[in-house]
């Protein structure tokens, strides 16, 4: 029995069968069948379903050129140029339909692939077949082909057995595989969070010798691992992971903080807030969470014996943002927000006269309560300050005057210029 049969001879998983995938993606499959192609459902939504989880998109896989896929569907488009493929899309869905691709390295004939000095492929346009498709893909896990019209799924890689195993698996020698393209290494770690997998030796290998390679990717292409990584519900973990493995610095412009630092409490703190939201189905920024993460290296930076240096404050936040922007692309519309949260925490905490009113009605003023608020949770001094806050939103109009009465008269003298709780400055 050669390959692709023994392939195509597997028993369908009961929860493949019953899983629910998109309508859009089937119809799109079953067309390119009708016009002679081949069409299958590919990669994450493939996986997602095996694994139990529900899948968010939908890929499909086909040996029709992207002119041919264009011609077939009225709706859609070709776009990409590093690695061409056809969006079809309905009214609310989008699906991606690519080309079977053949492996680079075997097929380098000039025309559609280009790598740089260090192996990094530039470009991928190099039509193959099914087999040729599954050898580029990552992880086994990754590279599973169904075709929910005819029931068969192929698998040429063991995926199956992977998924049941929960390891993430190579295609090919992952030290080659991570320098044709580092961000795979970043997608290891994604992936065994997200589906709670281990990580094979050699992949885990591969992350320590190559990750210093994320240093030439686009932050473009960076910002966009990011938020997959830390706005999926696993931000804690993936931060955990990304550091043991030594890759978070090509993400996040952050010092190393010890253990018990307030910088890592804040940080822990600010991740599992994110977690937690998107559990709760409420919004979340990368903005925000960017802000956190940058926050104890802008205390760190800003800081004077015991207290806040505010023109080095002030100062300091473009840089770190600029910094930042090395490293992953931050979209314009955060810069100002990631100042606005940082600079309302000084309001936050000195109240002077009748500010309060005017940050009440500031329209970050949410985004910059949350944050103290997990200031101080990670804070082991807090000053009841969030605690007023709370209560400042709450109240009518003359239990405010009273909130700012009293605050006046407990402090005795001048307004207190020192800001920032204890530990935070320490
Ligand atoms: P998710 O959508 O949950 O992030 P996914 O596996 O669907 O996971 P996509 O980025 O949507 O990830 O990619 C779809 C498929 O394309 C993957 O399953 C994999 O087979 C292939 N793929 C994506 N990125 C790469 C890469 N950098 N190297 C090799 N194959 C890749
Ligand atoms: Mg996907």
């Amino acid at each position: 029995m050669n390959k692709k049969n023994k392939a195509s001879a597997i028993k369908i998983p009961k929860i493949l069968k019953e899983s629910k995938f998109s309508p859009l993606a089937i119809e799109v499959v079953k067309k390119l069948k009708q016009s002679g192609f081949k069409g299958y459902l590919v990669g994450g939504c493939v996986r997602d379903s095996l694994v139990g989880i529900k899948a968010k998109d939908f890929d499909v896989s086909t040996n029709a050129t992207p002119e041919e896929v264009k011609k077939i569907f009225r709706s859609s488009r070709i776009i990409g140029k590093r690695f061409r493929l056809v969006h079809v899309f309905s009214r609310n869905e989008l699906i991606e339909v690519s080309t079977f691709r053949a492996n680079a390295s075997k097929k380098d004939n000039g025309s559609g692939v280009i790598k740089d000095s260090e192996g990094k492929i530039l470009r991928d346009n190099v039509w193959g077949t099914l087999e040729e498709d599954c050898i580029r893909r990552d992880f086994s896990i990754n590279a599973l082909y169904f075709d929910p019209i005819e029931n068969n799924l192929c698998d040429f890689h063991s995926g199956l057995q992977h998924i049941q195993k929960k390891i993430l698996v190579s295609i090919g020698n992952p030290l080659i595989r991570f320098e044709e393209d580092p961000v795979r290494s970043l997608r290891a770690i994604r992936f065994s969070s997200k589906l709670d997998f281990k990580i094979s030796n050699d992949v885990k290998e591969a992350i320590y010798q190559k990750g210093h390679l994320l240093r030439n990717i686009s932050n473009a292409r960076m910002f966009d691992e990011f938020c997959k990584i830390f706005l999926t519900k696993k931000a804690f973990n993936n931060f955990n992971k990304l550091n043991s493995f030594g890759v978070l610095k090509y993400l996040i412009n952050t010092d190393n903080y010890v253990k018990n630092s307030f910088g890592l409490r804040f940080q822990h703190a600010a991740l599992i807030n994110t977690d937690n939201r998107l559990k709760a189905s409420k919004s979340v920024t990368p903005g925000f969470l960017i802000a956190a993460l940058l926050w104890p290296r802008l205390i760190d930076i800003s800081k004077e014996k015991g207290s806040l240096n505010l023109r080095k404050f002030f100062r300091s936040m473009d840089r770190i943002i600029r910094e930042q922007q090395v490293l992953t692309a931050v979209p314009r519309k955060f810069h100002g927000y990631i100042k606005d949260i940082w600079s309302l925490q000084l309001k936050l905490e000195t109240r002077l006269g009748h500010q309060p009113y005017k940050i009440l009605n500031h329209p970050r003023f949410r985004a910059a309560y949350d944050f103290l608020l997990l200031r101080e949770e990670a804070a082991r001094d807090s000053q009841g300050i969030g605690d007023w806050w709370t209560q400042f939103q709450k109240v009518n109009r003359t239990s405010k005057i009273e909130l700012l009465k009293s605050l006046r008269e407990s402090r005795s003298g001048p307004v207190e210029k020192k800001f920032g709780f204890l530990e935070e400055l320490s």
